[in-house]
């Protein structure tokens, strides 16, 4: 489906990169969300954002305050002028927000992930004109995120935009959610003229974590921020470690340097030339290694050996991510390429243990 896509064109809100949505996981007090908003304001941020229907992972947690909290939303925008977001999971929630003047809607991770939810809430937008953004769901699949994209769009919803907060995965090391980049990269690709915002605090989960993906997304990009700000983030009801105060926020948009998208100089051509070639040089090798590994499944197919011996693979996956390591390249990095070299070379051993 081609995506009918329109810029967000909000009122107030000079149209240069980044696009900054700031404000607290969750609207948790009246007297949180105005001294959290008038902060913000104060530091020039435009858009607010805030939580009101909050989706926790186990009962038991603070849920939001729901339809109770729109009303101090919207004495943030009476007050500062700020523009209001929240999250919205439900045709009920979408009715509420637009009833109590909420500017722009946000579908959350969890929603995004789910068809039967993204569709009943574009039924619930259709001949609504209000600027949606759509998080990518919580499982790495681009094809779903664009698929609820797609369905918003359906709708007749064209002030759109994607919000890269990260994927979920079994095994957390340094991030909340991994950024696996290609995926927004890859979403940009397919579709150009959607704007993309990256959402630092949850793929970092850390405090310490976001000027720095904040800075990995400018430098891909990416058109905007939408970052957790809390007056006191260590006593917040939700996400309490990765919120920041809104003068930190200010001292991390400060330190960020943006630079020109569309990066066409020479001197890049150049380089982007050597990049071909040692493209081609790795393909001509891994067709090499490939070669080496077939030879490998004669063999042993002709000793009745099994393919994959445990042992060896665990070994080639510590030896060169350690290698990797020295040379700079993240380890977690270098055993995922090894892992795909590993699985196309066990496939081309299958083949021919099945000639
Ligand atoms: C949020 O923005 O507070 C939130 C719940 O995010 P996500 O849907 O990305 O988990
Ligand atoms: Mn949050």
């Amino acid at each position: 489906m081609e995506l009918q896509i329109e810029p967000l064109n909000l009122p107030g809100v000079e149209a240069k990169r980044p696009l900054i949505i700031a404000g607290p996981c969750s609207a948790e007090t009246e007297e949180q969300v105005m001294t959290t908003a008038r902060q913000l304001a104060n530091n020039g941020i435009k858009i607010f954002r805030a939580g009101v229907w909050k989706p926790r992972t186990k009962p038991g947690g603070f849920e939001g305050h729901g339809e109770k909290a729109l009303p101090w939303l919207k004495q943030v925008k009476e007050e500062t002028g700020m523009l209001i977001a929240t999250e919205v999971a439900t045709p009920v929630h979408v009715e509420l927000a637009l009833k109590y003047g909420i500017d722009i809607l946000w579908v959350g991770a969890r929603t995004s992930a789910n068809p039967f939810a993204v569709q009943e809430l574009a039924d619930a937008l259709r001949g609504i004109d209000v600027p949606v953004l759509v998080k990518n769901p919580v499982n790495p699949d681009l094809e779903l995120w664009i698929g609820a994209l797609e369905r918003i769009n359906g709708a007749g919803i064209k002030r759109l935009a994607a919000i890269h907060r990260g994927f979920s995965s079994y095994d957390k090391k340094i991030y909340r959610n991994l950024p696996m980049w290609q995926i927004p990269i890859e979403l940009h690709r397919r579709i150009p003229s959607m704007p993309v915002i990256c959402d630092p605090s949850h793929i970092g989960g850390r405090r310490d974590l976001i000027a720095s993906l904040c800075q990995q997304s400018m430098d891909l990009g990416m058109d905007g921020l939408i970052i957790e700000s809390h007056c006191d983030p260590n006593n917040a009801w939700s996400d309490a470690s990765q919120q920041v105060t809104p003068d930190i926020l200010e001292y991390i948009l400060n330190l960020l340097v943006i630079r020109d998208k569309p990066v066409t100089t020479e001197n890049i051509t150049a380089l982007r030339r050597q990049i071909d070639e040692i493209d081609n040089g790795l393909i001509d090798l891994l067709a090499k290694r490939m070669r080496i590994s077939r030879e490998i499944g004669q063999y042993k197919k002709e000793h009745s050996m099994t393919i994959v011996q445990t042992s060896r693979y665990s070994e080639i996956l510590d030896k060169r991510s350690a290698q990797g390591s020295l040379c700079g390249i993240d380890t977690h990095c270098t055993r995922q390429i090894f892992e795909a070299i590993h699985e196309e070379s066990v496939r081309q051993q299958i083949e021919i243990l099945n000639k």
